[in-house]
């Protein structure tokens, strides 16, 4: 039997998986166990932003394996700390957690605002989240999601989230009381659709949080990490967190996780209070290593601002070529999103057919995610065979 037929008999059924069996890449580039080529606009969820197979990842994580993979966080090792200084240094934040996961990255973020209500707020719990926001599948988690079809059949949910619409300043203080002890926010939703908030929502919620002594946390899972055209997406609001999560692309694929903090939110945490067996261990870090060096010090965040740019300029000429189809063009930097008035998965099918990889979410949204490394070149192409698709009425 095949992969696709192994898999689908011995793993549960929890993904709609594509009928491809990827086997290599290379830079934005896929082969599928057929020889078929594609271009890869989707890196894996917003993950693989140096790209695929990156020499230099290779080089590090072959290099780590072989001299150390694994002693716990009992212990101090190398790559950790250069990681570790690089966030710090290059951010808002005075201290760093490490995990594997958005999710569990999330759960740090939680705890620490429950930990912060204890100690700051009298005991205040409520923690405020947005209508189709996406936090991750843990039972934490996926109650801070503002998202039913994610929550469904899991009730009762971790108590005291209160969901208000996503970029309505005015909802989260309508909202407010003096149970509230956090603020959790994507500064651009992803999986909510691609959406880019109103430009004063951000500070806005900085300033709230401030006068009510509450944490303001931003899951930069998706749009951290130069994604956005800048090393984080709040950078383009002007208005920094208290808290801060990132993941994906933290490692270029291997599982990594952080929370970020400043330095009153960061003594929340002691000895004790949290922990993982996995987390930051050397084999990960010298990936994140590398990840960090092209994004801070190559111009990685800078090409992909540019290449952000280029690619939003021509998916609005495509647009104004079929304004029936495609509603909307929205996201920054290398996270962006065509609206379409028909469900996306067709297109998206059809796409992989001639050759090119991209995500669908909210039933009629396409994402575009490519790895930070992509070229004028790449797009055009992925420009050109979208317009071919858009005109066929799928
Ligand atoms: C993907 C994602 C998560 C969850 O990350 P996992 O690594 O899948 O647990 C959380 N928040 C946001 C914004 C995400 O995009």
């Amino acid at each position: 039997m095949n992969a696709a037929s192994l898999i689908d008999k011995y793993v549960m059924n929890t993904y709609a998986r594509a009928p491809i069996t990827f086997v290599r890449g290379q830079g934005c580039q896929l082969w599928d166990d057929q020889g078929n080529q594609y271009t890869d606009f989707l890196a894996g969820i917003a993950v693989v932003n140096l790209g695929h197979a990156h020499p230099e990842v290779v080089t590090a994580v072959c290099e780590q394996a072989a001299r150390l993979v694994h002693v716990s966080n009992l212990y101090y090792t190398e790559p950790q700390a250069r990681v570790a200084q690089l966030l710090v240094d290059n951010s808002f934040a005075a201290k760093v957690f490490f995990c594997n996961s958005g999710a569990e990255a999330n759960e740090g973020a939680l705890k620490l605002a429950r930990l912060w209500g204890k100690e700051k707020k009298n005991g205040a719990f409520t923690i405020i989240t947005m209508e189709r926001s996406f936090h991750g599948r843990t039972l934490g988690t996926l109650s801070a999601t503002g998202q039913d079809k994610i929550q469904k059949g899991f009730d009762p949910l971790v108590p005291r989230f209160k969901h208000v619409p996503y970029g309505d300043l005015e909802a989260v203080k309508a909202a407010w009381d003096e149970n509230v002890c956090a603020v959790l926010v994507e500064p651009v939703l992803g999986e909510g659709g691609v959406v880019v908030p109103p430009d004063g929502y951000l500070p806005g919620l900085r300033e709230l949080c401030d006068s009510q002594e509450a944490l303001l946390i931003f899951d930069e899972v998706q749009t951290g990490l130069g994604r956005t055209g800048k090393l984080f997406a709040h950078e383009h609001f002007g208005a920094a967190p208290h808290v801060m999560t990132l993941a994906k692309a933290l490692a270029n694929g291997l599982p990594a996780g952080a929370v970020l903090a400043d330095a009153e939110a960061a003594k929340m945490f002691g000895p004790g209070s949290h922990a993982t067996t996995f987390g930051a261990g050397p084999v990960i870090m010298a990936a994140a290593g590398v990840v960090l060096e092209h994004l801070i010090n190559r111009g990685l965040v800078e090409h992909a601002q540019a290449e952000g740019f280029y690619f939003k300029t021509r998916l609005e000429e495509l647009a104004a070529k079929h304004p029936g189809v495609i509603t909307q063009v929205r996201g920054l930097g290398l996270l962006l999103g065509l609206a379409l008035n028909r469900e996306a998965g067709p297109l998206v099918a059809r796409l992989r057919d001639m050759g090119y990889i991209v995500g669908a979410t909210q039933d009629t949204v396409i994402r575009f995610a490519p790895p930070l490394v992509v070229s004028h070149d790449e797009i055009d192409g992925l420009v050109g065979t979208l317009d071919q698709v858009l005109g066929q009425n799928l």
